[in-house]
């Protein structure tokens, strides 16, 4: 059906049949983080612009082209948010979260907005699900941390995970590795893409970060950051790997994970899936002790996490599975006369008002003010198991089963054939999804 309108490009519709699989994917992914003790916290799509100039970086790729920034009738300068983890930081100092508890543990889901070349697994609106633990400093968080991040990736169905773990080291030693990577990459500056170059002169650090082709074997002989990690980093690098073999985590060093966001120290961390490929990281995360004070708050440690949710779903299954979903039974009125009838003994059958999902029926009603006949075809092509109908007989309402195309025995009552639909259920499963004929 042609429209005149598309979807903004870089951006996609969550139809229903795939749906219902990020409906299953914020379930499970809510109840782990919910486990694990950390609570939601839903912050606003746009923020002020420095937020994220002053948090992710200015040299970063996401602040210099990736943006989606506007100006508001006021002259604001207000931003979608490209990423989590800032404004949940707001909000935290804002709200002063972490007066009542030392140890604060948040989380949020939600569409970030980056203005990237749209490819497979990369969109210009996306989803993240993330999580943000602040205050402690210690090597256990994060442990902790990692932790639930693979969680809630074998929770969502993610059976071989790899975590690459890195350590960018602090205030001490990582102006000393910049350096020692200024000083490799000027000398070979002629080797390096247009973006590189200005990158030398910016955040060095950000190379390693690169995509071209051409900058890679230049990439690849960069020193290690492990080298240059100053005593106290080392040790927690050290207790950080400890930790995550005393909990089973399998991992891997990865000493030029970098990440693209500025205001990490420490930890840093990525996860990748075998369905996705080397390029495609399902989530990452890591410390940033600096940035609570970079936004005027008290100096804090924390450590966060962010998973890509479309990733996550395309690691697990094909995305756009626009299957319908069968009802458990369709009320056919038998006379237009009858039409309210149908759609209040509709609702009876599905029991609204005691909701309990293991007790909820699906149950449709064609609200065309067609025929007896087309609404029975109707019932059948969207694949109902069972026809009813009214208004009743003296005996009962009249029940159908469409696949076995056979009347079944007269039921009483809404209430009768209800606790009837419900057993018929429980003996079969409930109808799966797109099997409609
Ligand atoms: P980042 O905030 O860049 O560390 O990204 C964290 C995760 O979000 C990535 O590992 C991806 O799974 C996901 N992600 C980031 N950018 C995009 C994008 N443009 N489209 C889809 N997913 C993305």
């Amino acid at each position: 059906m042609a429209s005149k309108f598309q979807v903004p490009r870089g951006t996609r519709d969550i139809l229903p049949g795939e749906s219902e699989r990020w409906v299953v994917l914020e379930s499970s992914t809510r109840d782990v983080l919910s486990r694990y003790g950390y609570r939601e916290v839903r912050t606003p799509i746009f923020e002020a612009t420095d937020l994220f100039v002053r948090s992710v970086g200015e040299a970063t790729d996401i602040v210099r082209k990736e943006l989606y920034t506007f100006e508001d009738r006021k002259g604001r300068s207000l931003t979608l948010r490209p990423e989590g983890t800032a404004p949940l930081v707001r909000a935290y100092l804002e709200h002063s979260l972490g007066q009542t508890d030392p140890l604060t543990r948040l989380y949020y889901i939600g569409p970030m907005f980056r203005y990237e070349r749209p490819q497979a697994g990369r969109y210009r609106q996306f989803w993240q699900i993330g999580a943000e633990l602040l205050g402690p400093a210690a090597p256990a968080a994060d442990v902790e941390m990692i932790d639930l991040f693979y969680w809630i990736l074998r929770a969502a169905g993610l059976a071989e995970i790899t975590v690459h773990v890195n350590s960018l080291g602090d205030a001490t030693c990582r102006p000393v590795y910049r350096e020692r990577l200024r000083d490799y990459f000027t000398a070979q500056s002629d080797r390096l893409c247009g973006d590189c170059r200005e990158r030398l002169k910016t955040n060095p650090l950000r190379i390693l970060d690169c995509k071209v082709p051409s900058c890679q074997p230049v990439l690849a002989g960069a020193p290690s950051v492990l080298d240059s990690l100053c005593e106290p980093c080392r040790e927690h690098f050290d207790a950080v790997r400890a930790g995550l073999d005393a909990l089973g985590i399998s991992q891997e060093t990865a000493p030029r994970l970098v990440r693209g966001l500025d205001y990490y120290t420490r930890t840093v961390f990525e996860a990748y899936a075998a369905e996705l490929g080397a390029q495609n990281a399902v989530g990452g995360g890591g410390r940033y002790d600096e940035l609570v004070r970079e936004f005027g708050g008290p100096a804090t440690p924390a450590i966060g996490f962010s998973i890509g949710m479309e990733r996550l779903l395309m690691a697990t299954g094909p995305l756009e599975v626009g299957q319908p979903a069968r009802p458990d039974a369709c009320v056919v009125a038998r006379e237009p006369s009858a039409t309210w009838e149908a759609l209040k003994f509709a609702r009876s059958l599905r029991n609204v008002d005691r909701y309990d999902p293991q007790d909820a029926l699906r149950v449709m009603v064609d609200p065309g003010g067609r025929s007896a006949s087309a609404q029975l075809k109707w019932a059948s092509k969207i694949g109902a198991r069972f026809a009813v109908f009214v208004p009743p007989d003296p005996d009962g309402y009249p029940v159908r089963d469409m696949e076995a195309g056979k009347d079944e025995a007269k039921q009483k009552s809404a209430e009768s054939l209800r606790h009837w639909l419900l057993e018929r259920r429980r003996q079969v499963g409930p109808a799966p999804e797109g099997a409609a004929r």
